[in-house]
Parts: structure tokens; sequence; C-alpha cells
């Protein structure tokens, strides 16, 4: 997949759709909610986040109440999300840059801004950067905008499309731009994924049984070395 090479991408996509299935929206929180738990979810897994928003929101029933506490009794709430001596000061920063902006701990706001405007907005917010403002905008404002985690980014590098060394802005541009119609982008979100847990993995990736491995640059490398040497 060469990049910007949108039809070969949307083949990418249903073959990687016949393999997974295809998942809806699990749940959606406010905007605002959707930034915590993106924040809550740096760097952990899945289980983990959910365990240590639930923890902060038993804790801190408003965001008032984390923003007035002592940083080391929200780093206790969040423990278990793992990092939580840098998420904290990040959480109770973002949440007081959110009250600075609009008097209140509230972002539907947001959805009356441009995609560009409210992207430019999130990554200006301490500890947010690119994958963290997509995660709001496609997850709570249905914003085509690509979240490149670490999955996303190693199989969107993979096939070719994106640039190795690509920063985390442009690999958000790169990866937004390849998925047409942009209304797949949460399906392609969660396909990529899929397929950097189950057969992409980060050290030795299970080329033989991939379903794009025709579509795949570093696939087709693996298969001509192996047929040459
Ligand atoms: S062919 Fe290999 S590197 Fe390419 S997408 Fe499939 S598993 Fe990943």
């Amino acid at each position: 997949v060469q990049a910007g090479d949108r039809a070969t991408f949307a083949r990418v996509l249903d073959l990687l759709a016949a393999r997974y299935g295809t998942r809806g929206r699990a749940g959606r929180l406010s905007p605002l909610d959707e930034l915590v738990a993106t924040i809550l979810s740096q760097h952990t897994s899945d289980i983990n986040t959910a365990r240590a928003y639930a923890s902060l929101r038993e804790t801190f029933p408003t965001w008032e109440g984390v923003v007035d506490a002592e940083t080391a009794a929200v780093e206790d709430a969040i423990r278990g999300g793992g990092l939580a001596a840098q998420k904290a000061p990040r959480i109770q920063s973002a949440l007081r840059a959110v009250r600075d902006e609009s008097g209140a701990f509230d972002l539907a706001w947001l959805a009356e801004r441009d995609t560009a405007d409210a992207l430019a907005w999130l990554v200006s917010l301490p500890g947010v950067g690119p994958k963290t403002a997509a995660c709001v905008l496609l997850f709570s404002l249905d914003r085509p905008v690509m979240p490149v985690d670490t999955h996303v980014g190693r199989v969107a590098t993979r096939l070719g499309a994106l640039p190795p060394r690509a920063g985390p802005l442009q690999a958000l541009h790169e990866v937004t731009a390849l998925v047409d119609p942009p209304a797949r982008m949460l399906e392609a979100h969660l396909l990529l994924i899929d397929h950097g847990r189950d057969l992409c993995k980060a050290l030795r990736p299970r080329c033989g049984m991939c379903p794009v491995r025709d579509l795949c640059d570093y696939g087709t490398a693996m298969k001509n070395a192996a047929s040459t040497a």
C-alpha cells in the first residue's frame, strides 16, 4: 500500500473485515470523559484503563473534585492503570484547562468547532498528544480522525502506507487520509488494532497466515527473500 492509495487500503480493510468481522462502538462517553479515559489508557491495557477509570469516578464523583484534590490522592485512585505519577497531574492539568476555556467541566462545545480546530485545541492541552485527541474526536464526536496507536502505526508502516519515522501528527494525518469513505474510520481503527494484536505482532509478524500479505510491503519483501534464499 503506497501512502495515499485509498483504493488499495480499502481492499486491505475488506480483507481484514473478512477475517476479524466488524465491530460496532462499544459505548460512548462524553468528550470530557473520553479525554480523561484516554489519558488513563496511555501505555496500559483496556482492562487496566477501565479499572482505573472506574476507581477515579468512584473516588471523585465530580471532575471538580479531581482538580481540587491533592495530586497524591488522584494518583492513589488511578494506581491500577499504571504510570499514576505521570497521569494524575496530566488529568488535573487537562481538566483545569477545560474549565479555564469554557468555565465548566464540559467539552460538549467542541462539537461546534470544525475538526481541524478541535484537534488543534485538544493537542494544545498539557499531556494530550495527537492520538489522545483523535480518540476524543472519533469516539465521542464521530469525527473521521484516526487515532494512531502502537498497533495502527506498526501495521500501516509495514503495509508501506506510513514512513517508518513519521511523527504522531504526520501519522494521524496520513492514516486518516487513507480511509475512504471517512465513515469507515472507526471500523478501520478497530480492524488495524485486531490485526496488530493477532497476526501483525510487534515481534515476529505471522505474514504466512496474513490475508493482506500480497498488498503489504513488508510481507512481500519477506516472501521474496524466502523464495530467493
Ligand atoms: S504481511 Fe506481515 S507485516 Fe504485512 S500486514 Fe500481514 S502480518 Fe503484518
